[in-house]
C-alpha cells in the first residue's frame, strides 16, 4: 500500500511542479510518520524516503533510536520549552518555533551542545484560535530576535492551513505565507533565510506546490488512516 501511495504522490508532485515550471528537486516530500509503527518507516525508507516528520518529542526520539538508516528527522508539532533539551542535535529542522521563550531555549541548549540548530517560524496564517503559530503581523519582530542569535538559524516559514473540503480554499493561505517570506527576505537580515516554505498536507499539497512550497508534509496519503496511538 505504501508503495502504491508513494508512487501516486510522486507522480502528482511531478505533474504539478511541471505545470507551474518548478523543478521537482526543489520540493522535499516529508513523510509524516506520527502514530505509525517503525516498520512503516522502514518500508518508506526502502522506497526512497529520507525525510520524516513527527509531532511529539518522545515518539520522535524513540523512533530515531530504532531506525538504523540515517534519515532527516523533522519536528513538525508543537514543541514545549522543557522538551528542547532532549531534541537538540537530533533534528534536521524544527518547523514549529512560535515563541521567544522557545527560541531562547533552543539557543541555550544548542550552545551547550556546540551546534547550530535550524528552525522555521510557524505562522498561523488562517488566524485559527485552535492552532499554534504566530500571527503574520508579529512575524518581523520574531525574525529580528532570531537574527541576533548565535546558535539558531532561521531557514524559512511553516504554516498549518485550515482543514477545508476544497483545497482551493487554502490557496490564499499559502500565497500569504509566500508573500510574507518575500517581505522578510527584503530585510536582508543576518542569519535569516526564507528559502524553506513548509506548507501543504495530504489534502492540499498540490495547491501548496503551485504557491511555492519547498517542503510538503504528507501523512495519511502515504501511510493510511491514523489510529492515534503509537506504542513502543
Ligand atoms: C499530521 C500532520 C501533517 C500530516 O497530515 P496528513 O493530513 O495526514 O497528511 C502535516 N503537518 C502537521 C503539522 C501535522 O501535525
Amino acid at each position: 500500500m505504501i508503495k502504491e501511495n508513494l508512487e501516486k504522490i510522486r507522480e502528482s508532485i511531478g505533474k504539478v511542479s511541471q505545470k507551474v515550471n518548478r523543478s521537482i528537486n526543489d520540493i522535499t516530500l516529508i513523510a509524516v510518520s506520527k502514530t505509525y509503527p517503525v516498520s512503516d518507516i522502514e518500508q518508506a525508507i526502502a522506497l526512497g524516503c529520507r525525510d520524516f516528520g513527527e509531532n511529539r518529542v518522545q515518539e520522535l526520539i524513540d523512533k530515531i533510536d530504532k531506525v538504523d538508516t540515517p534519515v532527516n528527522w523533522h519536528l513538525i508539532g508543537n514543541l514545549q520549552t522543557n522538551k528542547v533539551k532532549y531534541l537538540i542535535g537530533k533534528t534536521k529542522l524544527i518547523h514549529s518555533v512560535d515563541s521567544i521563550k522557545l527560541v531562547q531555549e533552543i539557543q541555550k541548549q544548542s550552545i551547550k551542545k556546540g551546534i547550530l540548530t535550524d528552525v522555521l517560524l510557524e505562522v498561523n496564517v488562517g488566524r485559527e484560535t485552535s492552532k499554534h503559530g504566530i500571527l503574520i503581523e508579529e512575524t518581523m519582530e520574531y525574525v529580528k530576535q532570531i537574527s541576533g542569535l548565535s546558535h539558531v538559524r532561521m531557514k524559512g516559514l511553516m504554516t498549518v492551513a485550515p482543514y477545508v473540503e476544497n483545497p482551493e480554499e487554502n490557496r490564499q493561505i499559502f500565497r500569504q505565507l509566500y508573500d510574507l517570506s518575500v517581505d522578510i527576505q527584503k530585510q536582508k537580515l543576518n542569519n535569516i533565510s526564507t528559502g524553506v516554505l513548509s506548507m501543504g498536507m495530504s489534502n492540499d499539497y498540490e495547491i501548496a506546490i503551485e504557491e511555492g512550497a519547498t517542503m510538503i508534509r504528507v501523512g495519511t496519503n502515504i501511510f493510511g488512516d491514523r489510529n492515534y496511538t503509537y506504542s513502543k
